[in-house]
């Protein structure tokens, strides 16, 4: 007898779907938690009342000595999910003005818009 094992993997809750981050803020850094040394972040976490530690392998913000797990960098709005200047097209369409200066009729300085 086959035990009926469901091959679905347990519910974790939501997990964000992949996307790319970009961290502009002047003067921070990214950095990558290695060994068992033991590193703080620098913000307490909601609901917490202590500093909690960067992990082994932990990819981490930070600004000369301060450190920021990526949780609390996106909360204090450090991190951003979308490139610089998405989402504001080119410059609307400028008015072209064409100008002959050896047009001669005209006096200097007028400018005739042809519509
Ligand atoms: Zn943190």
């Amino acid at each position: 007898m086959i035990p009926d094992r469901s091959p679905q993997i347990p519910d974790e809750g939501d997990v964000p779907a992949p996307r790319r981050m970009f961290l502009r803020e002047p003067g921070w850094r990214v950095g990558h938690k290695l060994g068992s040394e033991r590193e703080f972040c620098y913000m307490m976490a909601p609901g917490q009342d202590y500093y909690h530690r960067l992990l082994d392998g932990e990819v981490y913000v930070h600004h000369g000595d301060e450190r920021l797990c990526l949780a609390c960098a996106e909360r204090r709005g450090l991190l951003a999910y979308q490139p610089r200047g998405l989402g504001r097209a080119g410059s609307p369409a400028g008015l072209v003005i064409e100008y002959d200066p050896s047009a001669g009729d005209s006096g200097p300085g007028v400018i005739e818009l042809d519509q």
